[in-house]
């Protein structure tokens, strides 16, 4: 009887477990993906960027003479469970994910299908670490990164697996939606035309992507990984978010550098395991996810109107602080932001403003195309204090100094801010093709004054910080 083999997050078919295991038994595989609530609950840019992933992933499949069979309902449960019906397939094979909301729903069809009589089979491949497998001495889970890191530096991680040769293929195949028919870019009321070209769609440029970072930027990651201006880091965030690659490919080749003795390999196999980190604490404390990881800062006095006119500055790149604003128009265009960027956008808002982290949180997921749960909720809780292994509230990132030294030449607020200039770069004019109209603002309008000093920001930070009593 054939294998249901349901694709979620894991859109490739080098190193994945569920695939090769399904493949190895000879029986017909039938690929599926499967548009239920949960899909259908993302936001406007990671459903966008999905949307890519699925097409890719068919096209990966049909090259191999297989296909993906595509399935809309509202629980999965009842696609599988036509399928089921549709092909005779007796088991139904896929890679874990981790945020409680998959948890709750795979928990649920796992059981379901075995009361049915139908194989049901999780496999790994989304992290290298199963969470519930790194544990501290006393048998806890670890609320810090450098011990996390120490426990699985030395750890073995299995070496990747190639593509089956083969992948058998049913007599039939069943009917299949057309992926254009889920209009999954319809919340994109942003150009989609203008993200799409800074898009790093599927397997393949995922391996191009990692190889070319590997042979010319690893080197000196440890300084170029902190200049926005610079494609000093490997923008792979958007390919393992979707599972175009594996983490684990990614770990050997940071491996392999780093027998070869380039200096920044390290660091990259550490940055590699804040991912790690992220799901562990996700794992174990899923309420990272939605509400204020210390108990104590569950109380904090954030500002919390998500359409405060600070907030729309904020959102729109108009706080007159250029970094800032520079990162918040980089993630509209590209759908991804810069790290050091990241850090300083969620500082001015926490911070700064004084806005609920929340709000930030969302803005992000609604922009990102490699928006992860795990690591976007740890992301900021860090930089609003309120999480584990957290920045300290009182350090508050100053965003003109922070610009002297990470956009020393203003490569990067140059990139993206058109205003005042007599020659903006082409970038920078994009933002206003992609942003909707009814923001009412324009390339050739004055730059604005900041709407918070960094000075003032500080002192607004540090006294509410006071008042609660810290
Ligand atoms: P590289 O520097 O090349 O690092 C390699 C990989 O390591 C990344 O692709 C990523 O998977 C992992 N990694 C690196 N830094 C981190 C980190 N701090 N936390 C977790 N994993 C990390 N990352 C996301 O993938 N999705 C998000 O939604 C997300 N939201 C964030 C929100 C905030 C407020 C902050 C401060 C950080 C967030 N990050 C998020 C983490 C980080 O900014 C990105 O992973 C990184 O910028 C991706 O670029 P890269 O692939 O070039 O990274």
């Amino acid at each position: 009887t054939p294998i249901l083999l349901w694709f979620r997050r894991d859109l490739r078919l080098s190193d994945h477990a569920a695939l090769c295991a399904a493949a190895e038994t000879g029986r017909p595989v039938i690929p599926v993906f499967v548009h239920d609530a949960l899909v259908d609950g993302l936001k406007a840019a990671p459903k966008w960027r999905l949307g890519l992933g699925i097409g890719a992933l068919a096209n990966s499949l049909a090259e191999k003479g297989s296909k993906l069979i595509l399935r809309r309902e509202k629980d999965a449960l009842d696609a599988i469970r036509a399928l089921i019906t549709e092909t005779g397939a007796g088991a139904v094979y896929w890679s874990r994910l981790y945020d409680p909301d998959s948890v709750a729903r795979d928990s649920r069809i796992k059981e379901a299908l075995k009361e049915q009589g139908v194989e049901a089979r999780s496999f790994g491949g989304h992290l290298m670490f199963e969470p519930w497998t790194v544990e501290t001495k006393t048998g806890g889970y670890y609320k810090v990164y450098t011990p996390f890191w120490n426990s699985v530096k030395t750890r073995d991680v299995d070496a990747p697996r190639s593509t089956p040769s083969k992948i058998p293929v049913p007599q039939t195949w069943p009917a299949s939606d057309a992926v254009e028919d889920w209009d999954m870019g319809a919340a994109m009321n942003r150009g989609a035309d203008v993200v799409r070209p800074f898009v790093q769609l599927g397997e393949q440029a995922a391996q191009s992507r990692l190889g070319a970072f590997i042979a010319h930027t690893v080197a000196d990651y440890d300084t170029t990984r902190n200049l926005p201006g610079q494609v000093g880091t490997s923008n792979l965030s958007e390919n393992l978010a979707l599972g175009e690659i594996s983490p684990h490919q990614c770990w050997h080749a940071g491996m392999r550098a780093r027998q070869e003795g380039k200096p920044g390999a390290e660091t990259f196999l550490k940055e590699l395991v804040w991912r790690e980190f992220a799901y562990h604490l996700m794992h174990h404390t899923p309420h990272i996810l939605t509400k204020s990881w210390r108990e104590e800062w569950q109380q904090f006095d954030w500002k919390d109107d998500a359409r405060a006119s600070e907030v729309w500055a904020w959102k729109k790149g108009r706080t007159g602080l250029p970094f800032v604003d520079a990162a918040m128009r980089e993630m509209y265009v590209t759908g991804r932001m810069h790290n050091r960027g990241r850090m300083i956008v969620a500082s001015y808002l926490t911070k700064h403003l004084r806005t609920d982290w929340r709000i930030g949180l969302d803005w992000f997921e609604e922009c990102l195309i490699d928006w992860d749960p795990a690591s976007n909720a740890m992301g900021w809780q860090w930089s609003a204090g309120s999480g584990p292994d957290a920045t300290p509230y009182f350090r508050v990132f100053n965003p003109e100094t922070q610009l002297d030294k990470f956009d020393k030449d203003r490569a990067y607020t140059s990139r993206w801010i058109a205003e005042g200039r007599s020659n903006p770069h082409k970038d920078a004019l994009s933002y206003f093709d992609a942003i909707p109209r009814h923001w009412a603002m324009g390339a050739t309008d004055s730059y604005p004054d900041p709407i918070v000093t960094p000075a003032e920001g500080r002192k607004r930070a540090l006294e509410a910080y006071e008042k609660r009593g810290f």
